[in-house]
């Protein structure tokens, strides 16, 4: 969500007359986009800042400024800690950041811009260039309350865009050369579910899907030139049977879903209150699969909960083989202040977290290798994106389950088409093969 937050900001400066900088010396504007998920990550942005605003005592013109989710929640008090901040902008007012940047050049300082949860937020459907992979955001906030998040705080409820402004967006890239779509949501086959985002006016959906979310991804596979469709993230809840039906008829969407689980112990589950059970997530993978074996799952893990018991860890570790997850993002509990968590006893020793994390981390290696190794001499279909970045000789692109192939390119071979690459070689992060089919 930051990534396609920091491209659209760029989109509308570049709009508004601002040009990129070659790199961050040579830039008379920064803005440092920040996360408040966890307390290490608004420590690093906090440390930028102060970095970044001490150059401006030889540079007095050089304007810094702060977006993003420490910005929504700190408001006005990052001033307290930063004082020669130029400006910070909340969660849903990206689109104010181009005026606040005239206002700072005019002679203004310390200059705020914070959303209040109910206002309709302010999504900006600028790119700026790009290869052949574009985030569309379709879905801001979360309605959620999970014990251990800060993100209904900073980013407000549920909002999903209209559809047809979503299809507009898509339409547009697709105009410009994007092949590969990835729709954004923190829950987001929630889409839908609390806004009207069908009008009756909008076509109906072919396949007869009646659910927002169902339909919106059968519309935006359907726009010509979209050769693939990514949706992230997911939660279980919204594996229902037509999401299934979709993703399985619908050929250019990917067989890919990142679906964090964060613990496989239902004592844990609960205190974090996910709203599944481990019964529940297993049974929305096991639907998933049972249409589409080849279907690839990544998931989010915390260890270290308060309360999690070496019995309730050991659930987790169970939980992941059974899942077998083709990569996970494994983070150590930390307390947000101002979460229901943050109440709670942090029972579990730092050592027990980072033993915890290594296991799950070693697991996953294990897991993920083997995942790999069944895809040997398996024919993907993979986006080609052009050189590879670590040997420009040789090209790279992704698979179907977002794995990244890297092969030899042939002479008819377009960066932006979709190619057939035998896999002859697997390590743990990497696939390697050779062309057997190009449609360029
Ligand atoms: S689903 Fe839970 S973890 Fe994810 S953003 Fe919402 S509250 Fe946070």
């Amino acid at each position: 969500m930051n990534v396609r937050d920091s491209e659209a900001t760029e989109a509308t400066l570049k709009a508004a007359g601002h040009t990129l900088a070659a790199n961050e010396n040579e830039a008379d504007l920064i803005i440092v986009n920040s996360c408040s998920v966890r307390g290490k990550a608004e420590d690093k942005a906090i440390g930028k800042l102060g970095l970044l605003c001490a150059t401006k005592r030889d540079r007095p013109n050089r304007i810094i400024g702060l977006m993003g989710c420490m910005a929504q929640r700190l408001g006005s008090d990052i001033f307290k800690k930063i004082p020669r901040l130029d400006f910070s902008v909340g969660t849903r007012r990206c689109g104010a950041i181009p005026f606040m940047v005239a206002r700072v050049m005019a002679g203004e300082t310390n200059i705020t811009e914070i959303s209040s949860p109910d206002e309709i937020p302010d999504v900006p459907d600028a790119h700026s260039e790009h290869g052949f992979s574009a985030f569309v955001t379709i879905l801001l906030g979360c309605n959620r309350r999970c014990a251990y998040c800060i993100v209904p705080d900073v980013r407000g409820p549920e909002f999903s865009r209209p559809a047809r402004e979503v299809l507009a967006e898509v339409t547009a890239l697709a105009h410009q050369g994007v092949k590969e779509v990835t729709l954004l949501g923190q829950s987001v086959m929630n889409y839908g579910l609390m806004q009207q985002v069908w009008t009756p006016n909008d076509p109906q959906s072919p396949h007869g899907f009646k659910e927002p979310f169902s339909r919106l991804l059968e519309a935006v596979s359907s726009i010509p030139g979209i050769l693939r469709v990514r949706f992230t993230s997911g939660h279980p809840s919204g594996c229902t049977d037509e999401l299934v039906k979709a993703v399985s008829l619908l050929p250019n969407v990917c067989h890919h879903l990142h679906l964090p689980v964060q613990s496989g112990s239902d004592a844990i589950l609960s205190a974090m209150r996910r709203g599944y059970t481990r019964a529940a997530y297993l049974d929305a993978i096991r639907r998933l699969r049972a249409v589409m074996p080849d279907f690839a799952l990544t998931t989010d893990v915390i260890v270290g909960f308060p309360g999690e018991t070496v019995q309730d860890f050991e659930e987790t570790r169970s939980l992941m083989n059974a899942a077998d997850f083709d990569n996970a993002f494994i983070f150590k509990y930390s307390p947000r202040p101002g979460t229901p968590a943050a109440a709670m006893k942090d029972d579990v020793p730092e050592t027990e977290k980072m033993r915890r994390n290594q296991l799950l981390l070693a697991d996953q290696d294990t897991r993920g290798e083997a995942a790999n190794q069944r895809l040997m001499g398996s024919v993907q279909e993979v986006l080609v994106e052009g050189a590879s970045l670590r040997n420009a000789a040789r090209w790279s692109g992704r698979s179907p389950g977002n794995k990244i192939v890297v092969f030899d390119p042939v002479p008819d071979l377009t960066p932006g088409t979709l190619a057939k690459i035998r896999i002859n070689r697997v390590a743990p992060q990497t696939l390697y093969g050779e062309v057997v089919q190009t449609n360029g």
